[in-house]
């Protein structure tokens, strides 16, 4: 129990009440840089936030090591969903949660507040550690912005961790990659009182798509959504244009392909059932799809270096760890896709993304325990 409980409590209390909203971590990038500063850390920010248009870029901080082994990387991201400002977080026994009017922000300042616990403790045991590099991002929320703007070459490690999901229990070393798709219909204005025959409404065309769709849980290993429909002028027009968001996950390549070009081949049906006369010309919607690939998967064997080290912190620390799938997409992604090797462990928050978030302590301090352990077996022996 090398950790101190309290104080990394304290450590992720501090950090809620910071504002931090996706493109706006600069007040909580500088007192981290302070943090990380203090404990001896090599730290600079990165140019992240100029090139995604927000006010802070990636806080990368170095620590030599004083034990042999290579260097290991430990990430978590500085930025929040809405409603994040003003949190207030209360204490209500073994757990922490916000005053119900915001998230609590333990995504992801709880991995923040583990990893600081952890230096912390290594620099006042003289514990023996590996080379560690630090990565604190932004714009995870919005995309895996920070992430995807790093220069990965700046990084000598290649194994590591992420913390930044929920059981204390999971260290989540398979995700899904990920398809975004965006679509634009284009039909025909027209008044809708006067001579609508004239018009072709994109939104229903749309709409026809979406009826036509596989949506949802797909199968085990893939899903798909529609998440935002944006077109229209007035009640009055008939709509010629809409413009529509959605994604589609999975852990096969195959499939993920399969499902993407299935939903982008939903609107050019659509079109052209829907195709109207206009005297002599016939008159279809227009679709114009972009499929992109948002991230790769995420895919450790059994044998990854950070697999062994925290599954081993766990049978030393007492810790119940598995190695686990996630339907999610986070930071370690996007490290992934270019080689590194870095799980995802959880760090005990709970109901993400809403006003009930909120952190177990005792989750949350065996993670600390786990990554402070994870570090030992990493030291070459
Ligand atoms: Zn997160």
């Amino acid at each position: 129990m090398m950790i101190e409980p309290e104080r990394m409590t304290d450590t992720f209390v501090t950090l809620a009440r910071i504002d931090s909203p996706s493109f706006e971590e600069r007040e909580i990038a500088e007192h981290l840089i302070g943090q990380l500063r203090a404990l001896g850390g090599d730290v600079t920010m990165d140019e992240a936030g100029s090139a995604v248009g927000g006010n802070a870029g990636n806080v990368f901080a170095r620590f030599a090591g004083t034990g042999r082994g290579p260097a290991v990387l430990l990430s978590a991201h500085m930025d929040t969903v809405s409603p994040g400002r003003g949190v207030r977080p209360v204490r209500e026994g073994q757990r922490i949660r916000s005053d119900g009017s915001t998230i609590l922000g333990a995504d992801d300042k709880s991995g923040l507040a583990i990893i600081l616990e952890v230096l912390r403790t290594l620099r006042e045991r003289k514990l023996p550690h590996p080379p560690i590099e630090v990565v604190f991002t932004i714009c995870e929320e919005s995309g895996l912005m920070g992430a995807k703007a790093l220069h990965l070459s700046r990084l000598a490690a290649r194994d590591g961790l992420v913390l930044d999901s929920g059981p204390a229990s999971s260290l989540f070393v398979r995700g899904p990659a990920a398809d975004k798709l965006e679509v634009t219909v284009s039909g025909r204005a027209a008044h809708a009182g006067v001579c609508p025959e004239r018009g072709l409404s994109a939104i229903q065309v749309a709409a026809e798509a979406i009826a036509r769709m596989r949506l949802g849980r797909i199968d085990h290993e893939t899903t798909a959504n529609i998440g935002l429909i944006e077109g229209g002028t007035a009640v009055n027009i008939v709509p010629d244009r809409v413009t529509l968001r959605g994604e589609a996950r999975s852990h096969d390549e195959e499939k993920l392909a399969a499902q993407s070009s299935h939903m982008v081949r939903c609107f050019h049906d659509a079109a052209a059932a829907r195709a109207v006369r206009s005297g002599t010309d016939a008159i279809q919607a227009q679709i114009e799809a972009k499929v992109t690939r948002d991230y790769n998967r995420m895919r450790l064997g059994d044998q990854a270096p950070v697999v062994q080290w925290v599954l081993e912190a766990a049978r030393q620390t007492k810790a119940t760890v598995k190695c686990e799938s996630t339907g999610g997409g986070c930071d370690a992604n996007v490290f992934n896709s270019h080689g590194l090797r870095i799980a995802n462990l959880g760090t005990g928050m709970r109901e993400i993304h809403t006003t009930g978030e909120y952190l177990l302590l005792e989750e949350f301090f065996q993670t600390g325990r786990v990554v402070l352990s994870m570090l030992q077996q990493a030291v070459a022996k």
